[in-house]
């Protein structure tokens, strides 16, 4: 694999070779970062890790289409810190049959009553002997991570399909397990699909479907309950390289794999600004429609939703966040769902890097402006719908569902950070900051606090100026967007917008038409989100004619051009939003389009008519949230 990246330990200094031949960078001395290491509080788990911990997971399970249910036995090897009694794991609607410590000897346990949001503990009794803890469960049809597809909601439409979304606290309903993200275990599972069927997990993975029906998986790097992933499925496998590989419903492989014709480079790029890829082998797996993020970044096997397969690879930079994940969060990982902008802010700005390493500076520049402007938006309405104190980085969610964290807040106010950092103490010694960090910390949990003692040791120190222009405590622990804050420009979005003024104030079309068949997805979403939002029918008419914007396959101009017609009242191209909503899944999409049209009496009729044939086709993760906007009992 690409060893451009040299650690060379004997001057314990991290030098960074240029491929060109100029003189290697010397970054920050490694051996001047410590692991700091704190205890971990996590408002979201009940399991007791800082009393015994599970260190690795045998699991063997069968997966019932039928019945829609798991049946599995966990195998839990612990390590008992505190010669504890009781072993606490997070569980939520499982079924537990019997208990048995060291293989063969049954023990008592009790499940207590919990509540709705973080279920139903499971407490096991152990003795001080106790290696392994073997639990045999099912798992209910209510399980949130298990999403059970029809043929009919496939892409191909020929056999049933499950995925899981662990993320954030949802584990804990296909697996008891410590669901918190500063516990890390190790996995080895045997899963026993219906014939037919290939199983994949977040692990070393099989690339043909079996006679069988029966799949090892093995897991030797240590990963959280969060990063636990399985789908079943008619799927095959396309190599990219000898490392990298996509695999898809058959009737979507080829067009998969020719989208993500670049990850061999975007894992090179990536290698040769942080460090080695430490996971092996980095596949995608493009799921069905109703997969509800954009990705999702199991090690070793990104889940994607098929809404980036545009044809074009415009919306690839979504492969390189998920890719970025590698690193931050993956290896080094939130301590627990209040630190998520450690995994978010840090992920948005490698994956900008990527892109700008691939594409060049004015490629990400746009990225970057349309991040900036998306944060700008949501802050105005957080601040309007009485969320203000969630635009803090370090956000307050105890006794909350850790998803009300996630909100575009850690993501992009994060990366504004982390830029702000970059302009201010330069981008070679911040280069070398991210380098130790991610090699330090690697397999480790990061906290806030932790993070913020690093920066101050390695980039602050004593210099006043640098402590005074970063403000790092007003962006962590305030809410909004400090006042310090980069604003991306980039002249190719500037010049759009002169064209559309000159198009609003004189109705004449042929300039904006002309410019835009040279156009990225990137320029059509700054056009179409700068355009004023109570525009009108008539230039929404006149566009659409011109531009047959409504007929757009690529997702994102769908859900940015339908928002601002459904703002409008354009009602002429309501069943293609009927279409896109019963389709597609994801919240992304979702949330500001059912919204929209919430806010007409017409909109709203639309709205519930279309969400009750939506609902069954979208996973939990989408449904609930949609649940608040939309009547639909
Ligand atoms: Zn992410």
């Amino acid at each position: 694999m690409n060893l451009k990246w040299t650690l060379l330990l004997a001057c314990c200094f991290i030098m960074t070779h240029c491929k060109n031949g100029q003189e290697p960078k010397t970054l920050i001395p490694l051996s001047d970062m410590a692991i700091h290491t704190f205890e971990i509080k996590d408002p979201h788990s009940n399991a007791n890790f800082n009393e015994v911990v599970v260190k690795h997971l045998d699991w063997k399970a069968e997966v019932d289409f039928d019945q829609k249910k798991i049946k599995a036995r966990a195998e839990w090897t612990i390590e008992n810190k505190t010669e504890a009694t009781k072993l606490i794991l997070d569980t939520k609607g499982l079924a537990i049959e019997s208990v048995y410590l060291n293989g063969d000897q049954e023990t008592t346990y009790t499940l207590l009553d919990g509540d709705k949001l973080f279920g139903q503990p499971l407490v096991i009794d152990i003795q001080n002997n106790t290696k392994t803890v073997t639990i045999q469960y099912q798992t209910s049809e209510h399980a949130a991570a298990l999403q059970w597809l029809s043929p009919q909601q496939t892409h191909d439409k020929e056999a049933a399909f499950l995925f899981t979304q662990s993320q954030a606290i949802l584990a804990r309903t296909w697996l008891p397990c410590q669901d918190g993200p500063g516990v890390r275990f190790t996995y080895n599972a045997e899963v026993n699909v219906p014939k037919g069927m290939l199983a994949l997990m977040s692990a070393v993975n099989p690339v043909k479907t079996n006679e069988t029906g029966i799949y090892s998986f093995q897991m030797d790097q240590a990963i959280p309950s969060y990063l636990m992933a399985l789908a079943v499925g008619r799927m095959e496998y396309q190599a990219l390289d000898h490392h990298s590989g996509v695999y898809a419903e058959p009737g979507m492989l080829a067009k998969s794999a020719a989208e993500f014709v670049d990850l061999p480079s975007m894992i090179n790029k990536a290698e040769e600004m942080y460090g080695p890829y430490r996971w092996g082998q980095y596949d995608v797996l493009v799921l069905p429609p109703s997969f509800p993020f954009g990705g999702m970044e199991n090690p070793r096997l990104t889940f994607a939703t098929p809404t980036i397969i545009a044809g074009d690879q415009s919306l690839v930079s979504l492969v390189a966040h998920e890719l970025a994940h590698s690193w931050s969060g993956n290896l080094v990982t939130n301590s627990d769902w209040e630190e998520i902008w450690i995994n978010e802010g840090f992920t948005v700005y490698f994956e900008h890097r990527i892109m700008e390493a691939l594409k060049g500076r004015e490629y990400s520049e746009m990225l970057a402006s349309l991040t900036y402007q998306e944060l700008i938006e949501e802050l105005d309405a957080m601040k309007a719908d009485g969320q203000w104190a969630d635009t803090k980085l370090k956000v307050d969610l105890v006794g909350r569902d850790p998803d009300e964290g996630l909100t575009g807040v850690p993501y992009n106010k994060g990366y504004l950070l982390l830029r702000k950092i970059e302009e201010t103490v330069g981008r070679d010694k911040w280069d070398g900051f991210l380098n130790t960090y991610f090699s330090t910390y690697a397999f480790h949990s990061m906290n806030t606090e932790t993070l913020i003692g690093l920066l101050e040791e390695f980039l602050i120190s004593e210099n006043k100026a640098i402590a005074d222009s970063l403000q790092l405590r007003q962006w962590i622990y305030e809410p909004g967007l400090p006042s310090n804050a980069p604003v991306p420009s980039t002249q190719r979005f500037l010049a759009i917008d002169e064209l559309t003024k000159q198009w609003l104030d004189k109705g004449e079309l042929t300039q904006v038409m002309k410019a835009s068949s040279q156009w990225t997805t990137h320029e059509w979403l700054h056009f179409i989100n700068n355009l004023p939002k109570d525009i009108g029918i008539d230039p929404l008419m006149q566009l659409d004619a011109a531009m047959a914007l409504t007929q757009s396959t690529n997702a994102e101009i769908q859900a940015a051009w339908y928002q601002l017609c459904i703002v409008n009242q354009y009602e002429e191209i309501y069943p293609y939003v009927e279409e896109f909503l019963v389709e597609v899944g994801r919240r992304k999409f979702l949330t500001p389009l059912y919204k929209a049209l919430m806010q007409s009496e017409t909109g709203a009729v639309w709205a519930e008519k279309i969400y009750k044939q939506a609902r069954p086709n979208y996973h939990p993760v989408s449904y609930q949230t949609i649940d608040q906007i939309v009547p639909w009992k």
